[in-house]
């Protein structure tokens, strides 16, 4: 481990406690959705290591750096027998590679772990469960409930469509070398909803705009929509973005898109 040295640009953090590379594994608890599990990022294998001796799904890894995947080539050839992708995740065509559902987890790159919620987002009714390691802030947005400080865009978009659990906190002294910020492990679970009674790009629209200025009323943020001035004129136009529950964001959008069919 010592002889790691990590690539900024990538994210690279290596987590150095068996333990809790082990808890973060046992966090995948819905076994009986999926039968296979990807990894992102899986850097020298402490998650990979675990993973691996589970039998109830099969392991595949995806890792953009070329020295990681010299080293799990190496090392994790027979437990991941062909199953080692080198490349980017984002860019990944998920549907080329699984037939079925499948489970996603990783102690993610830090500096794109929004933009791999958005691609869960994109494939969840191939995606029950997913499992990640992020910075502790972004894992409390994701999981934070209306009302709250931290309740953003992504929280909103993602919770449509997950529940979202907090798991447990991870101190930075355990990674090699230590991040700036602590972590948080966070799981979500896909929930009962399928298509959205809206069409899904204004409900993005709206929860963006909703959300574009800090501090203002709706009625500030969505004066770009160009809605009617009697709509505008309701209390709910008097609330902030944060104040709305998953819900009411759905609901206003079936308002919107009514209006606009209407016009
Ligand atoms: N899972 C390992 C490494 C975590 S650091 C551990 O816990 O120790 C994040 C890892 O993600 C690094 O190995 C980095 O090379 C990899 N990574 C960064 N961007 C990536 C991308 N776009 N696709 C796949 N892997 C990526």
């Amino acid at each position: 481990m010592e002889k790691v040295r990590a690539k900024k640009h990538l994210g690279q953090h290596f987590l150095n406690d068996k333990k809790i590379a082990e808890d973060i594994v046992d966090s995948l608890i819905h076994k009986d959705k999926y039968k296979d599990v990807l990894e992102i990022g899986p850097g020298m294998g402490v998650l990979t290591q675990f993973l691996t001796k589970k039998e109830d799904f099969l392991t595949w890894v995806v890792e953009i750096d070329r020295e990681s995947i010299a080293y799990l080539k190496k090392n994790y050839s027979d437990q991941l027998n062909g199953r080692i992708i080198e490349g980017d995740f984002l860019r990944l065509k998920l549907e080329d590679l699984f037939t079925g559902n499948f489970a996603v987890i990783g102690n993610l790159p830090y500096n794109i772990s929004s933009q791999i919620f958005f691609k869960i987002l994109e494939y969840r009714d191939r995606i029950p469960e997913a499992v990640g390691m992020i910075q502790k802030e972004v894992a409390e947005r994701m999981a934070a409930k209306h009302g709250n400080k931290t309740y953003g865009i992504l929280t909103v978009l993602i919770q449509a469509f997950y529940d979202i659990e907090y798991l447990f906190t991870v101190h930075e002294h355990v990674f090699i070398p230590p991040p700036k910020v602590k972590s948080g492990v966070i799981r979500l679970t896909r929930n009962s909803r399928g298509k959205l009674p809206c069409e899904e790009k204004l409900f993005f629209t709206v929860v963006k705009q909703s959300f574009s200025t800090r501090r203002k009323t709706l009625r500030n943020c969505l004066k770009a929509l160009n809605l009617p001035a009697e709509m505008m004129s309701e209390p709910q136009f008097d609330l902030r973005a944060e104040q709305l529950s998953v819900n009411d964001f759905i609901d206003l959008t079936v308002r919107i898109e009514n209006i606009r069919k209407s016009i």
